[in-house]
Parts: structure tokens; C-alpha cells; sequence
């Protein structure tokens, strides 16, 4: 097939180009490198059917694909905040002429969206049905309230134009080429850890998060866009929930570092607790993470260590 993936220079979407390649698939790589990088792909411009085309998913664009990966969107809470407005547009005019491109050559769409539709969640584990508790005023609402605005367009696409459309809520995911500077908290930590700095736990640490491996998030995507009879959404995560407490005290050991805990003031609007509920992507997609999360953060900090040198 040929595919496009927007957002394809990020983190996630790089793991992902790399995967359907390997899978004999042609992949068209579009990004307008806001927070994606050409070192992420740079392995990837030998082959023959990879192509980049540098663009912003605002703007319509005209290809022929068979299948739409809708990635192109910052991710970290500094980076979405950036530019608000734009964050905004991107998942609302981007998706829009993303979905006008499947309307027109009738390609298969997947929409990555987020636990951040659930907000500050009062239900928990949080299951598909859950339809969250988002501040529409606040600081990550240009982020959240943009996904969920994405996630009305897809079905609104679908029930009245009969796009053929998927819906994954990606939880917190980690690995490998995540950028250094979008202080997200797998790679502050880590980091930090190596450079002996001190570790900026936000609040007093007691928040949680579930952290999912990227290798087992990109086999949920291509699962779930190949999967028959069912637009989701679908969470994919990994239910094995830490305080942030814990996490960092975790890298501190797997990274054998020196350095000390520091509390800084907790950000606004920060979800108190967040974990997946994948009992439908156990049973829809017969999927669940295998790689845990001693094994995955040691690939992570090994990759930044190796930047570092
Ligand atoms: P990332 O910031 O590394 O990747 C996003 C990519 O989109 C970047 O390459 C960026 O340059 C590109 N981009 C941004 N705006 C664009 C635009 N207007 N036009 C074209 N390209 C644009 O983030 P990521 O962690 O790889 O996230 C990828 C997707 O997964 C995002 O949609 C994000 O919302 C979603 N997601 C990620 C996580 C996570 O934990 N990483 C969690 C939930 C959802
Ligand atoms: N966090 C932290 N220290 C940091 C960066 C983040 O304690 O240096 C916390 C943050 O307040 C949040 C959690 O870690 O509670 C996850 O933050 P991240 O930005 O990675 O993701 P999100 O809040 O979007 O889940």
C-alpha cells in the first residue's frame, strides 16, 4: 500500500514510518518539522519508497495514498503551548483537509488522539466511555479540546460521508528519539539522571501516569488501522501505572546516577492520576504491551546516552 503518515519526522510517527517500511509498505512521510527532526528519518532516506515532503497539514495538500496516519500534531505540554492557536489548527483544519484527502481518493484514516480527552479524569482506569472532565479555558485546552474537536470531525466524516475512519487515544509513550528539550517527563528525567543533575519531580510527585513503550504503541496503531468493522476509539497504553515519585526514583537506579529529588511547583490543570483501561484493544485487537517498563527505559536512556557523547 502506500501510506502517509503525517507527522512523520516526530518520535512516534518515525518508529511508525520505520515499521511500514519494514512491512513492504510505500510511505510518504509529511511534516513541517515544528517539533520533528530530519535526524529521525535520516536512516530512512536510502530507501526507495520512502518520501519526505516537507508541509503543514493546515494548508490542503493533493496525494494519491491508500492509507492516512494523522500524527502531525505537537505533543509536549511546552510545545503545544508554544503557539496555542496553531495547535488548535493543526488538529482542526489538519484534520479536516486530512479527512477531505481520504474523502477524495477513499483512503483509510487513523486519527491519533489522547488520554487528554479524558482531562483531569474522575473515573479511573479510564475506559473508551468515559467522555472526561476537560477544562475548555485553560492552559492545555488548545491540546485537548483540539483532539476531541478532531475526534468529532472523524465520526462526523464517517456517519455522513462514509469515510472509513480509526480512533486511537495514544497514553503517555516513550522511547527512543523523543526530543531532548520538549520537557515531557521520561526525558527530563532521564536526562537529568544523566547528567547528575537534580530530578524536577512537579507537585509532590503523587500524580500518576501508565508509560507505554513506543515498539508496542506502533503494533496497536497498524493493528487497530488494519482491523476490520471497528472505528474505535480504542486506548492503547500500558496499564501499569507509577507515581511520578516512583518513576523518578526508578530512573535514578537503572540509570545508577547521583542525583537528588527537588520538588517544583505543579503545573496547571495537571491530571492528578491516568491509566489505561485496554480490555477493547485486548478483545478487538488482540494487543497489549510486552515490553516493561525497566527494559524500555534502559533502551531510552542508552539511546540519550548515546547522544550525549
Ligand atoms: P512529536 O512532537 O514528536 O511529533 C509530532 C510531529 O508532527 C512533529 O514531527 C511535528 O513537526 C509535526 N507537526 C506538528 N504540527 C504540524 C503541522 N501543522 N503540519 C505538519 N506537521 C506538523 O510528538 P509525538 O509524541 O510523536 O506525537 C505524535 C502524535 O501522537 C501527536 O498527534 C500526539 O498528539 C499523539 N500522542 C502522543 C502521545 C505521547 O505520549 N507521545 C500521547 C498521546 C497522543
Ligand atoms: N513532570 C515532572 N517533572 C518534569 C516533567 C513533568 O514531575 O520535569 C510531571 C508532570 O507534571 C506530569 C507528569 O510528569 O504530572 C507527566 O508529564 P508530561 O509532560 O510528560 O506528560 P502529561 O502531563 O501530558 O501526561
Amino acid at each position: 500500500m502506500r501510506i502517509l503518515v503525517t507527522g512523520g519526522a516526530g518520535f512516534i510517527g518515525s518508529h511508525l514510518c520505520e515499521r511500514l517500511l519494514c512491512l513492504g509498505h510505500d510511505v510518504i512521510c509529511l511534516d513541517n518539522f515544528f517539533t520533528g527532526s530530519k535526524d529521525n528519518i535520516i536512516h530512512l532516506m536510502d530507501n526507495h519508497r520512502f518520501e519526505l515532503v516537507r508541509h503543514d497539514i493546515v494548508e490542503p495538500i493533493l496525494l494519491e495514498v491508500d492509507r492516512i496516519y494523522n500524527l502531525a500534531c505537537p505533543a509536549s505540554p511546552v510545545h503545544y503551548q508554544y503557539n496555542p492557536v496553531k495547535t488548535v489548527k493543526t488538529s482542526v483544519m489538519g484534520t479536516i483537509n486530512m479527512l477531505g484527502m481520504a474523502k477524495r481518493v477513499k483512503a483509510r484514516i487513523l486519527q491519533a488522539s489522547t488520554s487528554e480527552v479524558y482531562g483531569d479524569p474522575q473515573v479511573h482506569p479510564q475506559t473508551e466511555d468515559y467522555w472526561g472532565n476537560v477544562n475548555p479555558i485553560g492552559i492545555r485546552s488548545c491540546y485537548d479540546e483540539g483532539k476531541r474537536v478532531a475526534e468529532t470531525l472523524m465520526m462526523d466524516y464517517h456517519r455522513q460521508n462514509g469515510v472509513d475512519i480509526r480512533i486511537i487515544r495514544i497514553f503517555n509513550t516513550y522511547g527512543p528519539r523523543m526530543a531532548e528539550n520538549d520537557g515531557r517527563v521520561v526525558s527530563n528525567f532521564i536526562l537529568q539522571a544523566l547528567r547528575d543533575q537534580d530530578i524536577t519531580v512537579y507537585g509532590n510527585g503523587s500524580q500518576t501516569r501508565s508509560f507505554c513503550y513506543v515498539d508496542d504503541l506502533v503494533e496497536g496503531m497498524i493493528r487497530m488501522m488494519e482491523c476490520e468493522d471497528f472505528t474505535g476509539p480504542v486506548n492503547l497504553g500500558n496499564p501499569v501505572e507509577n507515581t511520578i515519585l516512583e518513576f523518578a526514583e526508578k530512573i535514578i537506579t537503572i540509570t545508577q546516577s547521583e542525583s537528588k529529588i527537588v520538588f517544583k511547583p505543579l503545573p496547571q490543570d495537571d491530571p492528578k492520576q491516568r491509566q489505561p483501561n485496554i480490555s477493547l484493544a485486548t478483545e478487538k485487537l488482540r494487543w497489549e504491551p510486552v515490553i516493561d517498563l525497566e527494559t524500555g527505559l534502559k533502551k531510552t536512556a542508552d539511546y540519550f546516552a548515546a547522544k550525549m557523547i
